[in-house]
């Protein structure tokens, strides 16, 4: 009896499900039509129902299932607190529910943190005890793992690295904040940097007006040569140097991975986002690659390896973690 666990991803605007080996080998993975959208019922009838036929198909190896959802969890309840974009969860018991009904054990997490921990696991930061990472999406999502484990913080709001201050006086974030790392480094913040420049560009204009305005198109614009195009993605790595200087500083980890959709633009925001770093923050200066920091001991940014499967295979890691604590140690 082959071991598994369940990994499942919330996050977007679609559900989806992996199964995944003990050993980190992708055995299934499905993309259900159930929109997220639709509502708490539906998609809790469709996901227990996917994971049945998963059950049935692997056999009775099932360790536990793992569920990444954008919004911060109440550890302890196994509840989520708040999640905007999934109206309706909050203060549901989503894992008492779904343990009821598959019978294996159910752990929630922040979805960035399951990607942080995915990439531990099987990404760019494996081998890595310690690690941070930031995803790049709509949002700016973060998480840190230390030894081996996610750092929750007192309750379960750690890792909120899209809102650290990059700039006091920057635009107003969502959060209530202003200046935070999301207004600079998202991709709702490279379209709105668009906007801001269409005095700019000619080229910048004409795309700013259509709905083919995405920070993907931006980029491919900044690619064919356009200036001000060009300059949203260094103003995207002047913000995450100053924000991943100030976690150096802080926390002086040998990781930092950055993923999401708009580190695809790594090759024009990361050499900003170096000069940003090394300028802001003398631990990072003093620990980069090339330094003589004892040990080999060097501090490395790099671009995350799993892509939009960091959070399934996270919170698969999660399901076989949670069999684990549960079973008594020898
Ligand atoms: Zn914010």
């Amino acid at each position: 009896m082959a071991r598994f666990a369940i990994g499942v991803d919330l996050g977007g605007t679609n559900l989806r499900v992996a199964a995944i080996a003990y050993d980190g080998r992708l055995l299934e993975k499905l993309t259900l039509g159930t929109e997220v959208g639709r509502g708490r019922d539906a998609v809790i009838d469709e996901m227990c129902g996917a994971i049945a036929g998963l059950q049935l198909k692997l056999g009775a190896g099932l360790d536990g299932i793992g569920i990444g959802v954008p919004g911060i969890i109440d550890m302890d309840r196994g509840m989520l607190r708040e999640s905007p974009n999934l109206p309706g969860w909050d203060d549901y018991p989503v894992h008492t529910e779904i343990e009821r009904r598959l019978g294996a054990p159910v752990i929630l997490e922040n979805d960035a943190n399951a990607a942080a921990l995915g990439e531990t696991w099987l990404g760019a930061a494996r081998g890595f005890d310690h690690m941070c990472m930031i995803t790049l999406g709509t949002g700016v999502g973060g998480g840190i793992v230390l030894d081996g484990k996610i750092w929750h913080g007192m309750n379960g709001m750690a890792g909120e690295l899209g809102h650290v201050t990059v700039d006091a006086d920057g635009p107003r974030c969502n959060c209530g904040n202003q200046g935070c790392l999301e207004q600079y480094a998202s991709a709702t913040a490279v379209m709105r940097m668009a906007r801001e420049k269409i005095g700019e560009s000619e080229a910048l204009k004409a795309l700013a007006s259509t709905p083919r305005l995405t920070a993907r198109t931006v980029y491919e614009l900044a690619k064919s040569g356009d200036r001000a195009a060009h300059a949203i993605f260094e103003r995207v790595g002047w913000a995450l140097g100053i924000g991943i200087g100030s976690m150096v500083n802080a926390l002086n980890l040998p990781m930092y991975v950055i993923g999401g959709g708009v580190a695809s633009s790594w090759d024009l925001f990361a050499p900003a986002m170096f000069e940003q770093l090394q300028a802001r923050s003398f631990v990072y200066d003093a620990t980069k690659p090339g330094e003589t920091t004892g040990a080999g001991k060097v501090t490395l940014v790099t671009r995350a390896q799993l892509g939009s499967d960091a959070g399934l295979y996270g919170a698969a890691r999660l399901g076989f973690g949670k069999a684990e604590a549960l079973q008594p140690s020898i």
